[in-house]
């Protein structure tokens, strides 16, 4: 989202209120994930001696393949922002975001905070049972009838001393 903030820019302590619903410009995210809908974003930005602080809560919806059992899953995220934009003068000192003249673009900032918030593993289901090792089966909508016949080695020694 570009935002114009040539209202605050100039005043010290000024605060104006961001809220938007926007379409992504890029919906690949990482790990296989693309964004499924807009992006929705509410918060503040507050000009604190010339960095303006962005402070807010990011929520959205993306697609992805289940980690076990790679059937394709819709997960939601929500986010807390906060973030810092400085004027692109000086922003090369700096580890802020750069913002051009009045306009400041809020893309790249929340793009990273999307990413750095992703899951590594994405699952359909928290129980979600994953595929059968043997036969490929999806566990999760049917019982396969494979025999699970690998022997945790810790009882290994206990059936020794059975036999
Ligand atoms: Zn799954
Ligand atoms: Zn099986």
């Amino acid at each position: 989202m570009k935002v114009n903030v040539s209202d605050i820019i100039r005043i010290n302590g000024a605060s104006m209120q961001v809220d938007f619903i926007e379409e992504p410009s890029e919906k690949e995210l990482a790990h296989g994930c693309v964004l499924d809908d807009k992006i929705r974003f509410s918060g503040t930005l507050t000009n604190e001696l010339g960095t303006l602080h962005l402070e807010g809560r990011l929520q959205l919806n993306y697609g992805c393949e289940c980690f076990r059992c790679l059937k394709p899953a819709s997960k939601g995220l929500d986010i807390k922002i906060s973030e810092g934009f400085i004027g692109s003068d000086k922003a090369e000192q700096s580890d802020l975001y750069p913002f051009e003249g009045k306009i400041l673009d809020t893309d790249k900032a929340l793009r990273d905070n999307i990413i750095l918030s992703l899951p590594m593993k994405n699952l359909c289901a928290e129980e979600c049972k994953g595929l059968c090792e043997k036969c490929g089966a999806n566990l999760n909508e049917m019982q396969c009838g494979c025999v699970d016949d690998t022997i945790d080695p810790r009882l290994e020694g206990l059936n020794k001393f059975f036999e």
